[in-house]
This record gives structure tokens, sequence and C-alpha cells, in this order.
């Protein structure tokens, strides 16, 4: 479900090491996230139910004009879960894959009040450690700070509800999470940020400023990928175009994410 989309910088400042040339295959590839010399960021949440319960994993940038981005369009999320006849108080689980400002923002309303008013906020306990030693960041004030007694905390791989399964993927924050879903015979991915942009599942090298441990987030898209490519997988990332929902195939000697149609 979309909840906000807009120019996060120029790939630039954010992929020092890249050459503006090398970018021109995905542009190609990925016109969406291209704006001039700008990455346009897509940010989306993602439902999933299981038995009953009803999860939403991350909670997007969170009411407009609070980032300080250039936003096209915000505060997306409500009126998305709205449209699937979901209300807050339907969700059974929040289950946070991190805490950076673009995963975070519907955790809380403007007052700080649990947006979710039933729901079980689950995060990794590292994640929130680390939150916490930044208190003066607004997202952490608002979205984190409020809640920390409603957090569950986690240590590692957890199955959610059944076919659910929360998985450690180390390097982009600490305690970073991503999911695998198994229902009905068909596997799925949902790769938090361990890609950020699909460009890094060709080129899993690719240092990008905002992985905090980038040598481990190389080793996790690698260790990862043989599970993605060419496989009857679906792959999901809140931050691809369109749905954000699709599969990792080889084409043309590249590895490319191709949307679920
Ligand atoms: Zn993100």
């Amino acid at each position: 479900m979309p909840d906000a989309v807009g120019l996060l910088a120029d790939y630039g400042e954010v992929y020092p090491e890249v050459p503006a040339e090398a970018w021109e295959p995905y542009r190609e590839l990925y016109p969406e996230l291209f704006s001039g010399p700008s990455w346009r960021l897509p940010c989306s949440c993602f439902l999933v139910r299981s038995e009953g319960i009803t999860i939403l994993v991350d909670t997007g940038v969170g009411p407009p004009g609070l980032w300080d981005w250039t936003a096209e369009d915000e505060g997306r999320l409500p009126g998305a879960l709205d449209d699937l006849e979901v209300r807050p108080d339907d969700i059974d689980i929040v289950f946070l894959t991190h805490l950076h400002i673009d995963h975070l923002g519907w955790n809380a309303d403007l007052e700080g009040v649990a947006f979710f008013p039933r729901a079980r906020y689950v995060v990794h306990g590292d994640a929130l450690a680390f939150a916490q030693t930044r208190p003066k960041l607004p997202h952490i004030r608002r979205c984190v700070e409020p809640l920390v007694d409603r957090f569950e905390t986690i240590t590692g791989d957890i199955e959610l509800s059944p076919g659910v399964t929360a998985f450690s993927a180390p390097g982009h924050y600490p305690g970073h999470m991503a999911l695998r879903l198994a229902s009905d015979g068909q596997d799925a991915v949902l790769l938090a940020d361990i890609a950020v942009h699909p460009a890094m599942l060709d080129e899993p090298d690719l240092r990008y400023v905002s992985d905090l441990d980038q040598a481990a987030c190389a080793e996790t898209r690698r260790a990862v990928l043989p599970e993605l490519v060419d496989r009857d997988v679906i792959v999901a990332c809140g931050h691809y175009p369109g749905t954000g929902i699709g599969r990792v195939v080889t084409r043309d000697g590249r590895v490319v994410w191709e949307e679920a149609r």
C-alpha cells in the first residue's frame, strides 16, 4: 500500500562512488525511480493476513509535511487501508523492519498516540536501542519515544503468525529484519531495506550512504539473492516501482526486478 513518494536526493549524493553514467541501464529499467539526477523514492507498506491475524509491515513516512524531503505525495496509508476496508483497530501486529524515518511515520498520530490502538508493535531490540540513542530526531521523538512501553522487542528470527517469519537481515540498520511468507504453496520475501534500490540486486556491492554497515549489507544481499533470482518467489520492497510486489529474474545478463501484473 502506498504511503508516500518524493525525491530523496541526487543519486551522486547517496551513491558517491557510482558515476552518473552507471545509472543509465537502471534509468531505463526503472524510470519511476528517477527524476533528472534525483532518486524518486516510493515508500509503501505491506498488509499481510494469516489465519485471522492482520499484520502491517512498516508504517511509512506518516502525516504530510513532517519529513524534510521533496515530497510529491504523502500521507496515503490511512486512505489505502480504508480502501481495503481495514480500520486502524483491525491491525493486530505492526511489524517494524527498522526505525528509519520512512518506515515508522504512522506508528503514532501527531500527538504521539498509537495510531493502531490494538496492535502489538514488534521490533528488534537492537533497532529500538539504537533509535533511543537519537531521542532528538523528530521521528524518534514522535513515533518511538511515546510508544516505548508498547514495543515488543525480539532478538532474532521469529514466526509472527503461521507462514509469516521475520528473519535477521543485517547491515542497513541495527537489528534490521525482513520477512518470508508461505501461503498455499507460494513463497514470498519482503525485502525491507536489504536492497533499497533494485539496482542493488544486480550489483550487491553498491555502497549506499544510508546503509549503516555497508559490508554487512553486501553480505546480506549476496546471501539472499540465490533464494530470489529466477525462482518461483514473490519479491516485494516498499521502495520499488508500482505496487512494489514482483519477481527477480535474469534478463540480458542482469538481475532485474519486475513488477507482478
Ligand atoms: Zn527505507
